[in-house]
């Protein structure tokens, strides 16, 4: 059996710099037209100069594949002329909270001052991807900032505001309730939860932020995406780390999983009969969302047993040396 992808999109990625964007650049975008690039460097993607040269590294590293990068800048307090000038080199902008996930320091800590950047982005219609989570405890962390999302959604009923990576029913249920709300979810969030990653023996390749969740949240989330949910858009949330940062008191949260998403969702949406949904869950929904028109890029895949490698340059994959029933077999480019 085969099917045909058409230009699959990843709603959320990390290319990261340095050594680790020229080992993980290509494996991550190989089977994908185009992909939202996140902005969390050690130094934040927060200005037109850093996305400029951000961009370039990236499109240095793809200038032969079919690829384009959809690239973000890093939430902060920005002036009219700043996001007018950016209009044309983003995608979006993407605010994360202080602290809540990698190199995310810089994030927002002080909601109420947010508020004139947010009408100025509603104005030039200009999405925010929102990393949705408190400080709180683990498990509630997400639900802790709906309010949070809710408000925003609220106050700016035509600001396009993304739940990146939901990962529990409670997102669900704010999703229904207001029009201008959408949502992301990773491989990970629909496959997993807390007992795999911490049930049995430590799991650290499968610790990421927000952290996989209760079986009833995976089910929701499985239950939406199955059944063609249009607000819910694939995004890996694929986030390499070093070995060494991985395996090691310490573990950084991040699943590197864009090399082996395309797969691992059609194994997935077979087993549930659902494979005709596929084509929108990666690309179609996104299309319809934001109003891409994305690079034509057919990727095929044929159901033959494909062992994940151990590693992709120096990161080790999430379901390393696991045997999934699809594989690609060939790419458009
Ligand atoms: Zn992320």
């Amino acid at each position: 059996m085969e099917i045909t992808l058409f230009s699959p999109l990843d709603m959320h990625l990390h290319l990261r710099e340095g050594d680790m964007l020229k080992a993980i650049t290509l494996p991550s975008i190989n089977d994908f037209a185009s992909a939202v690039v996140m902005p969390n460097l050690r130094d934040p993607v927060d200005t037109l100069e850093k996305v400029q040269t951000y961009r370039k590294q990236i499109e240095s590293l793809v200038s032969e594949h079919a690829f384009e990068p959809l690239m973000t800048v890093f939430f902060r307090s920005f002036s009219r002329q700043e996001l007018i000038a950016l209009k044309s080199h983003i995608f979006a902008v993407k605010l994360y909270p202080a602290g809540v996930t990698t190199q995310s320091e810089k994030g927002i800590s002080d909601f109420s001052a947010i508020e004139p950047t947010l009408e100025i982005l509603q104005e030039l219609k200009i999405p925010l991807l929102v990393h949705g989570e408190t400080n709180g405890f683990v498990l509630d962390r997400e639900k802790e900032f709906l309010p949070m999302v809710e408000r925003m959604a609220q106050n700016f009923k035509d600001l396009r505001i993304v739940m990146e990576h939901i990962s529990t029913r409670d997102s669900l249920r704010v999703l229904e309730r207001y029009e201008n709300i959408f949502a992301t979810v990773t491989v990970q969030h629909l496959l997993f939860t807390l007992d795999d990653l911490a049930g049995g023996l430590l799991q650290p390749h499968l610790f990421c932020k927000p952290i996989v969740k209760r079986p009833a949240d995976r089910q929701a989330l499985l239950d939406a995406v199955l059944a063609g949910h249009p607000k819910i858009m694939f995004g890996s949330d694929s986030a390499p780390h070093p070995l060494d940062k991985k395996e090691a008191p310490g573990c950084a949260a991040g699943c590197f999983t864009a090399p082996i998403a395309l797969p691992v969702l059609a194994e997935l949406f077979e087993r549930h009969e659902a494979m005709s949904r596929l084509q929108d869950f990666i690309s179609g929904h996104a299309q319809t969302i934001h109003g891409l028109e994305p690079l034509p890029k057919p990727v095929r895949l044929k159901k033959e047993p494909y062992k994940v490698p151990q590693t992709f340059g120096s990161v080790v994959p999430l379901l390393a040396g696991h045997t999934l029933s699809w594989r690609v077999s060939s790419r458009g480019d």
